[in-house]
């Protein structure tokens, strides 16, 4: 594979980033992953508006224009031939030598991108759909600003796969805030979609924003409201959202099967439309 690091597109046993860099040592870093499907990006401006953000709030600088990062994504994408899967970017604050305040004299970002191929339109999980377990959303409270601080979302997935589930479903306070690397949904009864409204308790996600314009243009009623486990558990689907998942089926949470315990017909409907929405506006 060839990656690209500041600026260089570079064999992967070539790539070298220094080990003081501060996204090594502090988590010091912010990224996107944006997929790409029949060779093109999906929703990439709406990636680089959230990294610009992410920046912004932890204010640190911009390694690049926008313009150069569409090309870098586009020949990463090429060179490596990839027609189906993701690119990640990860933008930390560079290389200083080990303190807890930022240098006075600032540092240059560090830039580093890389493809990874992946079956995003078929795959078990959503023919099969998800099951979900819940846990103590016991993250700190910027869960806005997509850090690379993972580690507890890296520990929930591997007590899932103890406990035999497929994600975990964090709560705060009694109610949902979204899933360990994707945003959580219910389905009422009478077939509206719920979602928790944007916050910093969550990550505004890219897909939950264009998922949002599909079902408006379909006329399926969103309530913007945090939902309790309990109301998730007694609803008739619920399902999840990300730029690599889009949308998949979720069909038990914490033991408890939602309706016939098969993936919902408006999680289905809406993946569909979902799908041929990206295709259409991909670059
Ligand atoms: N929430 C969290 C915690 C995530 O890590 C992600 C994606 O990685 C999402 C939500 C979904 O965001 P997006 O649709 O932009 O991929």
């Amino acid at each position: 594979r060839t990656v690209y690091v500041n600026g260089a597109f570079v064999p992967e046993t070539e790539a070298k980033v220094s080990v003081f860099d501060r996204g090594f040592l502090f988590a010091d870093a912010v990224y996107e992953v944006t997929c790409i499907l029949d060779g093109k990006l999906v929703d990439f401006e709406g990636h680089m508006a959230r990294l610009r953000r992410s920046l912004d709030e932890l204010k640190m600088a911009s390694p690049a224009t926008d313009e150069e990062l569409l090309a870098a994504h586009r020949k990463l994408a090429q060179v490596n031939n990839v027609k189906e899967g993701l690119i990640y970017l990860q933008v930390s604050r560079g290389e200083a030598d080990r303190d807890f305040l930022f240098p006075p004299e600032g540092t240059a970002p560090t830039l580093v991108m890389f493809t990874q191929e992946k079956s995003l339109l078929a795959g078990p999980s959503v023919d099969k759909g998800l099951k979900v377990m819940t846990a103590d959303d016991i993250r700190w409270r910027r869960c806005d600003i997509k850090t690379v601080q993972l580690l507890y979302a890296s520990l929930l997935k591997n007590e899932a796969k103890a406990n035999g589930v497929d994600d975990v479903w964090m709560v705060l306070d009694g109610m949902v805030t979204e899933g360990s690397s994707n945003n959580a949904y219910i389905v009422t009864q009478e077939g509206n979609i719920v979602t928790r409204p944007i916050s910093n308790d969550i990550l505004a996600g890219i897909t939950r924003a264009s998922l949002m314009r599909c079902a408006e243009e379909h006329q399926i009623k969103i309530e913007e409201r945090s939902f309790t486990v309990e109301e998730a558990k007694a609803a008739k689907e619920a399902f999840t959202t990300s730029a690599t998942g889009m949308v998949v089926p979720v069909v038990e949470i914490d033991g408890v099967a939602l309706g016939d315990g098969k993936p919902g017909q408006v999680a289905k409907r809406l993946r569909e439309i979902f799908i041929q929405f990206s295709r259409e506006k991909a670059i």
